[in-house]
């Protein structure tokens, strides 16, 4: 099968320097370094604006500590002081309306988000592409993504990287 780093797309083929229990937890060695070993958060914040894909730091009660460019596109939201919003009320979820706020529906147990950051905080395991749908609001009103999760732990902090995919090919 052929693996690709879950942060950069870049291969995990094997004829390259890349050691194989990399290639099963889906990072390459320059994300892993980057992501785990960046010394202060000036050159993580660094590494996470090169990711051309939407990524965010999130802290054990899954607020938002950081979020890159492209994670504050996702949000219809004036976006200059998102620090330590929940990722649903971030990203306009429309279960994140409900009464006990972000996580606390009776939806949010199928939420990819959520559920990728918990076992990663719970099991210092990665998740690698995970796949699952949100409903967000948007200027044009209530839109489904459809999204690939990948998550890391970097200390106290799990780093969330959030792709868009295509819509899966319903079944008539
Ligand atoms: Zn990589």
């Amino acid at each position: 099968m052929h693996r690709v780093c879950a942060w950069c797309k870049k291969s995990l083929a094997k004829n390259t320097s890349v050691q194989e229990e990399d290639v099963s937890h889906g990072i390459c060695p320059d994300c892993k370094t980057a992501l785990l070993s960046a010394d202060s958060y000036t050159h993580l914040g660094a590494f996470l604006e090169s990711l051309e894909v939407p990524v965010a730091l999130i802290d054990q009660d899954r607020h938002i500590l950081y979020a890159n460019d492209q994670a504050l596109t996702l949000s219809i939201k004036n976006r200059g002081n998102y620090k330590g919003e929940l990722g649903g009320d971030f990203i306009q979820c429309i279960h994140a309306n409900n009464e006990n706020g972000c996580g606390e529906s009776e939806h949010c147990g199928a939420c990819v988000i959520k559920s990728s950051v918990e076992h990663t905080y719970r099991t210092g395991e990665n998740v690698n592409s995970a796949k699952g749908l949100q409903e967000v609001r948007t200027q044009r009103g209530i839109e489904r993504l459809y999204l690939s999760i990948s998550t890391i732990k970097r200390g106290d902090l799990v780093v969330l990287r959030v792709e868009e995919d295509a819509a899966p090919i319903k079944a008539e």
